[in-house]
């Protein structure tokens, strides 16, 4: 392993995100080169600080009695002003009480699969990254879609799609095996150009979901879900011909 594979990777094994085996390359790599050796203490050290609970501000005692005050006072001038009836406003208060409820808990659901995507998607660049250093960038080296798809026959759950884009410029380069989001998934490399586009696929119990795009460490990502099935791609290609790809692919029937 180099510096500068190292210094791709740096970010994941400082957060835990990398497998066993590229923990111990790096921590090897870590540990006779000086320069890469700085700059993990200088990313330990800073994710060490941004975890310390003294930087999460406390409220002052005693504020949140001297609100509960202060509002009281003011419903009870507005009270004495206004005329509405006691019924219509104790609806009116817990129309608003379930409105808020409902509100938190869409906005935790919503935090909590946008984070679990936002993994997933650190993943995804992680494991192009790697694909990209390995010595074999596919599994079973093939143009042909009739020689890469019964390839997974066995090797996977679930059969993925493997299209023929030659025509539109998006070379089939062939297939293998990756890791991700805790499950065995497809990986599907084509060629635009000298751009590498890793696309990974995986069953999804998510319903149908259009395409979203997002950029990580230089690559663009594009994920979308269809017929419970997700798909990630990622390169370093621009990103309105990904979007071509990916667009061609999502129309697939
Ligand atoms: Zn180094």
């Amino acid at each position: 392993m180099n510096c500068r594979e190292t210094q791709e990777l740096i970010h994941g094994f400082v957060d835990s995100e990398l497998g066993l085996v590229w923990n111990l390359e790096m921590e090897r790599h870590i540990h006779e080169c000086s320069s890469c050796s700085g700059a993990h203490e200088r990313l330990r050290v800073m994710h060490t600080v941004l975890s310390d609970n003294s930087l999460y501000f406390q409220l002052p005692a005693g504020l949140q009695d001297r609100l509960r005050t202060r509002l009281r006072k003011v419903s009870s001038v507005e009270g004495s002003v206004r005329t509405i009836s006691p019924t219509w406003r104790g609806i009116g208060m817990a129309a608003a009480l379930v409105l808020c409820i409902a509100g938190t808990w869409q906005v935790a659901i919503t935090t909590q699969r946008s984070s679990t995507t936002e993994t997933i998607g650190q993943e995804v660049v992680t494991s192009h990254v790697r694909s990209l250093m390995a010595t074999h960038l596919t599994d079973v080296p093939s143009s042909d879609q009739h020689t890469v798809k019964p390839w997974f026959n066995g090797k996977l759950d679930f059969s993925p799609v493997v299209a023929d884009f030659a025509d539109h410029g998006f070379v089939l380069d062939g297939g293998r095996l990756d890791y991700l989001g805790k499950r065995a998934v497809a990986a599907l490399v084509y060629r635009r150009r000298q751009h590498v586009i890793n696309l990974f696929i995986w069953p999804t119990s998510q319903p149908d979901a259009s395409i979203w795009t997002f950029d990580r460490q230089g690559y663009h990502v594009f994920n979308w879900n269809k017929y419970h099935v997700t798909y990630w791609a990622v390169s370093d290609l621009n990103p309105e011909e990904l979007r071509q790809f990916a667009e061609m692919l999502r129309n697939l029937e």
